[in-house]
C-alpha cells in the first residue's frame, strides 16, 4: 500500500506500509510534465483499468496532492483506517482533503478500502458503512479484508454478497502475508475474491512467483503490497526506483499502490514508471539481496511462538522495520507499545543463542536487538 517514498497506513500489519515513494524526498515540485504517461491494465475479472501507479492514501490534508496525482493519470487510489489509525488521529484529520478533492471526479475512479478489523459481520458491516458515510461516496469499487482467518474469509465473502447486493461495493478483494495458505480458496471457482494483495517484490522467492502465475491464469487481480521491500533497498543504492521498474516489467502486476505525502513524491514515482527496467537496475537489485533479505520481514507469522523466552518475534522484527527501512522511530515506538510489556522486555543479550529460524531468511536476534534498542 509503499514507493520511491513512503508507505500506507498505521498501525495494522498488512494493510500498512504496503507503498510508499521513492527516496525520501519532500519539498515543493514543479508544475508537471505533461508528456508523461501511466499506463494502465486491467484489474483481473474486475475488469477495472487501473493505472500501473496507484495511490496508498495516507491521511495527508493537502487536497492538491491529491488533484495532482488525477492529472498525472493515477485513477486507483486505496485507503485503509483501523481503530489504531482512529485512536491516533484527531477526527478531523482523517482523509477529508482526499475524499473532497476525490469526490469531483469519482466516477473517473477506482476507489478500494480495507476493512482491518474484521473479527465479526457485524463489525466488518459497521467498518464498510463508516468509511462510505465519512468519504461521501455512494459505492466502493473494491472492498479489502485484511488478512482474514479461514473462519473470517466465511463472514468477509457473507457481508461482502449483502453489501454488493446492496449496491454498496462491486468487488471483492483480500490482502494476505500467507498466499499459500490462501491458493486454493483464492482460485476456487466459487470464490467471490477479485483482487489480491500480496507481499510481491524482487526479493520474492520463486515458490511465491509460481503463485502468481497461479493467481493471474484464475484471472485475479493482482496488487502487490511492500513493493520496496521494507526500503531497506534503499541503503545500498541511490536508485530505489529500480524497485518500481522490476514490478512493472511483470505484466501480471496490475497496480502499485504507494503511499505519498506530497508532489515530490508523486512525481519522483511517475518518473520512475516512465522507463523499462534497465540491466543497471537488475545489477543493483540483485547486489542488495543479501542486505535486504537478512532485513525485510514477510509478516508470515512462522516465527510466532518460536522464542522459547515468550518475545513476540514478528511484532519485534515488524518494529525494526519501521525503525530502520522507513526510517519511522515515532510509528516504530508506537507499534513496540502496543506489544505486551512481558513479550517485549528481555533482552536477546541474555539469550545463549536465536532459537528462531526465518524460512526468508530475516536474521531474527539481530532485528529483534534493534527493536529493543528503541525501549533503552
Ligand atoms: S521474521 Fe521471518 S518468519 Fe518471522 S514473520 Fe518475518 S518473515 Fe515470517
Ligand atoms: S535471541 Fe532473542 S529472539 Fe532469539 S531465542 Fe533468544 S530471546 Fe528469543
Amino acid at each position: 500500500m509503499s514507493t520511491a517514498v513512503g508507505t500506507m497506513g498505521l498501525g495494522a500489519s498488512c494493510s500498512t506500509r504496503q507503498a510508499g515513494a521513492l527516496g525520501r524526498s519532500g519539498g515543493r515540485a514543479d508544475t508537471p510534465s505533461r508528456s508523461e504517461t501511466l499506463p494502465r491494465r486491467v484489474l483481473g475479472r474486475s475488469k477495472r483499468p487501473v493505472s500501473l501507479l496507484g495511490f496508498g492514501v495516507l491521511h495527508v490534508q493537502d487536497a492538491a496532492l491529491y488533484q495532482r496525482a488525477v492529472d498525472r493519470g493515477i485513477n486507483y487510489f486505496h485507503f485503509v483506517e483501523d481503530r489504531n489509525t482512529r485512536k491516533m488521529l484527531a477526527p478531523d484529520a482523517h482523509n477529508l482533503a482526499a475524499f473532497s478533492a476525490l469526490r469531483a471526479v469519482r466516477p473517473q475512479l477506482v476507489i478500494s478500502y480495507m476493512t482491518v478489523e474484521r473479527e465479526s459481520k457485524a463489525v466488518m458491516r459497521e467498518d464498510l458503512d463508516r468509511f462510505l458515510g465519512a468519504s461521501g461516496f455512494e459505492t466502493l469499487d473494491l472492498w479489502y479484508v485484511c488478512c482474514p482467518s479461514p473462519e473470517q474469509w466465511n463472514d468477509f465473502c457473507e457481508v461482502f454478497l449483502e453489501a454488493r447486493r446492496a449496491g454498496k461495493v462491486r468487488c471483492a478483494a483480500i490482502s494476505t502475508h500467507r498466499l499459500a495458505e490462501d491458493m486454493d480458496r483464492l482460485t476456487a471457482p466459487e470464490s467471490p475474491i477479485d483482487v489480491v494483495m500480496l507481499t510481491y517484490n524482487y526479493t520474492s522467492s520463486t515458490e511465491d512467483r509460481e503463485r502468481v502465475t497461479r493467481l493471474s491464469g484464475a484471472g485475479l487481480g493482482v496488487v502487490p503490497m511492500k513493493p520496496l521491500a521494507g526500503r531497506f533497498y534503499e541503503a545500498t543504492t541511490d536508485r530505489p526506483d529500480a524497485c518500481l521498474r522490476w514490478l512493472a516489467a511483470d505484466p501480471r502486476v496490475h497496480s502499485l499502490p504507494v503511499a505519498m505525502q506530497n508532489a515530490a513524491q508523486l512525481d519522483q514515482n511517475v518518473a520512475a514508471l516512465q522507463t523499462p527496467l534497465s540491466d543497471e537496475d537488475q545489477r543493483l537489485l540483485t547486489a542488495s539481496l543479501s542486505h535486504v533479505s537478512s532485513r525485510f520481514c514477510r509478516m508470515c507469522g512462522a516465527c510466532d511462538g518460536a522464542c522459547p523466552h515468550g518475545l513476540a518475534v514478528s511484532d519485534l522484527v515488524s518494529v525494526a522495520m519501521y525503525r530502520e527501512g522507513y526510517q519511522d522511530p515515532g510509528l516504530a515506538r508506537c507499534q513496540l507499545e502496543a506489544i505486551p510489556t512481558s513479550r517485549r522486555r528481555r533482552s536477546c543479550h541474555e539469550c545463549a543463542r536465536c532459537a528462531v529460524v526465518c524460512p526468508h531468511g530475516v536474521a531474527v536476534r539481530d532485528r529483534v536487538r534493534v527493536a529493543q534498542e528503541l525501549m533503552a
